[in-house]
């Protein structure tokens, strides 16, 4: 049978932010589908540098790089050094992410230009040097990590949401732009996922949060990394657009 869900062996994928959380669980499922896997890190050089080893001990093509997605320059220069040491680049995940919450009128110009900096800048700039070069290979697939408080009122996090909101945006108009080069762009929109900042809330915060949710649990992050598998794979070649909602019915 030919398995449309699992089409990654051996293609280059570049996921952002892949030293914990969701980018991590993306990393470890896409290394073990067989895909070379680069990963980027801000500040935790110790733990990126422990995951790639215990990947590449495994025999599996993982590989950390720092690169601060917020820097034009660094951005640029990183993919040319995938598509030079490891070849075209097939994939793009845009993981990395950031949050300083604060109620609008106390948020300072700092939190916002961070947050928007990091969400939505960093985001273009490196799908856009990503898209240059697999516009040439006539194939790609970008997938940005929105979140369900780009879809919704979300207090506390204008800045958060406006920059997951514009994430939704970003990927309907380059779907179209990038359509007739068979190149795909959709992006996961999450719901709660139980990652160590959710982890770290006392338990009667975390009890609060499932009740918001129809599942009563939160999300897991091997569930998300699942759906950036699937949109990965030519099994979902004539999806693009897409905002893939997984938030237990949450938002619904
Ligand atoms: P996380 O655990 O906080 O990890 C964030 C990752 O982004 C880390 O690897 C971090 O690197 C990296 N990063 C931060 N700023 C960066 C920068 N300027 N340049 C390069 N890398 C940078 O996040 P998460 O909870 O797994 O969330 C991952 C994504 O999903 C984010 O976009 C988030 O908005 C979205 N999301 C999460 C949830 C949730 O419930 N967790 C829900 C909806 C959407 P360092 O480790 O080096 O700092």
């Amino acid at each position: 049978m030919n398995n449309q869900l699992n089409t990654i062996q051996g293609k280059v994928v570049l996921v952002t932010g892949g030293s914990r959380g969701i980018g991590k669980a993306i990393v470890q499922l896409l290394a073990h589908a067989g895909a070379t896997v680069v990963f980027t890190y801000s500040n935790s050089a110790g733990a990126a540098m422990d995951l790639a080893a215990s990947f590449q001990a495994q025999n599996l093509q993982v590989h950390a790089f720092q690169a601060d997605i917020r820097d034009k320059d660094v951005v640029e220069g990183l993919v040319e050094t995938i598509e030079t040491r490891f070849g075209p680049l097939f994939g793009v995940i845009n993981n990395a992410g950031i949050t300083a919450d604060k109620s609008a009128v106390t948020m300072s110009s700092e939190n916002w230009e961070d947050v928007i900096a990091t969400n939505l800048s960093g985001t273009f700039y490196l799908t856009q040097a990503a898209l240059r070069k697999m516009i040439h290979h006539r194939e790609g697939k970008v997938i940005m990590m929105s979140s369900v408080s780009g879809l919704q009122a979300s207090p506390g996090q204008a800045n958060y949401s406006a920059t997951k909101a514009a994430l939704v945006g970003l990927t309907r108009t380059l779907s179209h732009e990038m359509a007739r080069f068979h190149i795909q762009v959709n992006a996961i929109a999450p719901g709660f996922i139980d990652t160590e900042m959710v982890q770290n809330m006392d338990e009667a915060a975390r009890k609060r949060i499932k009740n918001l949710v129809p599942a009563r649990r939160m999300g897991t992050v091997e569930e998300i990394a699942n759906c950036a598998l699937f949109l990965l794979s030519s099994g979902a070649d004539y999806i693009t657009g897409h905002t893939l909602v997984v938030d237990g019915g949450m938002s619904v």
